[in-house]
Formats: structure tokens, sequence, C-alpha cells
């Protein structure tokens, strides 16, 4: 099942590339291509066919794609910026679903939408470093069932 996500690495970043070339070559519709001229794909303006740079297009897609896959730690996902956004005043709560994942949310601090996603109870410690993370329905890491596996060996060590 090819992807729909256009074929960046068959780019060469020193070659330049008619939009006909760069749409053959990514697998992409010709419309595509001018709807990223449009969206601000840099380009060589000065001859007809115009060219577009390989290492232009390549920075363009990388940049068009990362908002949707890459959230820091603290960052969240604005569907109203449509970009990753930090937590207004650094404010993150954790609402825990199961014993080892929850949810996470926060304020935009661009526009103030509630922002929310998914987050493991492991990497609590490492989101406190950088946000202030408070817990609504309490730390799952007080619980006993949330404790790690250091205490199953307590256990066993102290059974036997
Ligand atoms: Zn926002």
């Amino acid at each position: 099942m090819a992807g729909r996500r256009p074929n960046r690495r068959a780019i060469k970043r020193h070659y330049s590339y008619t939009s006909e070339e760069a749409a053959a070559v990514l697998g992409v519709a010709k419309g595509s291509v001018r709807r990223w001229l449009k969206a601000g794909l840099p380009h060589i303006a000065d001859q007809r066919p115009f060219l577009i740079l390989g290492g232009d297009l390549r920075d363009f897609l990388d940049k068009r794609d990362k908002p949707k896959q890459r959230c820091g730690l603290g960052e969240f996902f604005c569907f109203r910026c449509r970009e990753p956004k930090g937590a207004a005043g650094g404010l993150i709560d954790y609402t825990p679903r199961t014993v080892l994942s929850g949810q996470l949310s926060a304020i935009c601090e661009t526009c103030e939408t509630i922002m929310h996603k998914n987050f493991s109870a492991s990497k609590l410690g490492l989101l406190e470093r950088q946000a202030a993370v408070s817990f609504p329905q309490g730390d799952p890491r007080l619980n006993e069932m949330g404790i790690p596996r250091r205490n199953d060996h307590f256990r066993k060590g102290a059974k036997a």
C-alpha cells in the first residue's frame, strides 16, 4: 500500500526540477506542486518553465509535514493554530486513563484553546522537568498499582 505522502527521498538536493518533474519524481499530482508553490515553496521564477531546487523542495515538505507529527514532550498539537504549541504558563494537567497512560490537557499559549494528548505515565518525570504538571485526579505514581517493577522484587523478597 503506497502512502499518500510524497516520496521526499527521491528528490536530489542539488538538482533542479520543473513542476512536472517534481510531481513525477514525488509521485503526486501536478496540482499538488502548484498548491505548494502558492503556499510558499521557493522557486526560480525568472525563466520558463521555472525551476524548483531539490533542496528547497525537501525543506518545504519537511516543514509542512512536521507539525502533524512532532510535538515536543511538553507541546500539543493545537487544532486552531494548526501547529505544535506550548502550554500557557507551562501548566499541564494529567488525567490517568489506565495505570500506564493517561491524557494531558493544557491551554494553548497562543489562542487559549484547550489541547489534549495521550501520554505515557512513564514519561511524567521527564515532563515535570519542563512543565508544572498537576494531577486533578491524583498522581498515579502514588497509587500502589502504579509503582513500577522494582516493587515486585521487593514484594517477592518480603514473602520469601
Ligand atoms: Zn492555539
